[in-house]
């Protein structure tokens, strides 16, 4: 080895100690800039999907109280916790609102602008955490205040559920508009088998398992309808609104469900000339039509018990 290659080592060795020393400053500078920056951009993206999130809350509320205030309907969400009278609410979440507007927003146009407005609703409610004299509940209407509070759990735990106790309260609803009273009804009563005696109200029967189908029951759909002629006209209606298809079979093998449904229809088209024939024939096509629309997806039809009652 020439004494020259011995040089050239040593050189090289100081070379890279001189620029790791000029090196140094920059890179502490280079890390707190890169941690700055990751801050800022980590601020940005979530001050944007935080702006999204409001902006879809808005849209989907303003959309739905659109709706309602077409019909003579206010639409508010609870703010802060509430323990009022018999019930208590609690604020729901952006998501919640969200998707509880959505489908709230689709289930009522089923029943076009005419229809709504028959309902007589003053004001609906949404909140989460709805508790009726401390048990959790997923609707409460207060018929004094013409108020319907709908909980966003009821909605999140069980769709298909929401849905039809969605039309089984507006069910109810519409039994009070029509003049009758809620438990006197020799007409309905008149289809039973005979023998058939109702239970004294749905407030005594809070068995979850009781709204449940049951294919064994001859003139009824569930248990529940048993608990009184209400009951038995709402889970009617709501079945026709939700399982046209699984209504129609029950119907095949049940003449008293049949009389049930044709005395429903008949009572409904009353109400408002818009369910005519045609409506019932199109419920199915227009939900998943709208909820396409929506990018919602499907009604789940498996069986799920459900984990809130109603009313
Ligand atoms: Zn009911």
């Amino acid at each position: 080895m020439q004494r020259g290659d011995r040089d050239r080592p040593s050189k090289s060795v100081r070379r890279p100690r001189r620029g790791r020393a000029i090196l140094g400053r920059p890179s502490v500078f280079s890390a707190s800039l890169a941690a700055a920056t990751a801050v800022i951009v980590f601020l940005a993206v979530f001050s944007h999907a935080a702006r999204q999130e409001a902006e879809a809350t808005a849209r989907a509320l303003g959309d739905l109280r659109a709706l309602l205030n077409a019909a003579g309907c206010s639409l508010d969400c609870a703010t802060h916790e509430i323990a009022y009278g018999l019930y208590t609410i609690k604020p729901a979440t952006d998501e919640q609102l969200v998707r509880t507007a959505l489908w709230l927003r689709t289930e009522l146009r089923l029943y076009g602008v005419d229809c709504l407005p028959r309902f007589g609703l003053r004001q609906m409610s949404l909140c989460s955490g709805l508790e009726v004299e401390g048990e959790q509940r997923g609707f409460h209407v207060a018929y004094e205040s013409e108020r319907m509070l709908i909980s966003t759990d009821v909605v999140e735990s069980n769709e298909l559920f929401a849905t039809r106790a969605l039309h089984h309260e507006l069910s109810h609803i519409m039994e009070g508009r029509m003049g009758r009273g809620r438990y006197e009804d020799p007409e309905w009563n008149a289809t039973n088998v005979h023998g058939m005696e109702y239970g004294e109200g749905g407030h005594l029967d809070r068995d979850p398992w009781h709204s449940i189908y049951d294919i064994r029951l001859r003139g009824v759909l569930t248990e529940y309808s048993r608990a009184s002629n209400a009951e038995d006209k709402a889970e009617v209606f709501a079945t026709m609104m939700t399982r046209p298809l699984y209504l129609k079979l029950r119907c095949m093998i049940d003449g008293v469900l049949r009389d049930k449904v044709a005395l429903t229809e008949r009572r409904w088209r009353e109400f408002c000339p818009e369910f005519s024939e045609s409506f019932w024939g199109t419920i199915h096509d227009r939900r998943v039509q709208m909820r396409d629309e929506l990018g919602l997806p499907r009604l789940s039809h498996k069986l799920e018990l459900p984990r809130l009652s109603r009313e």
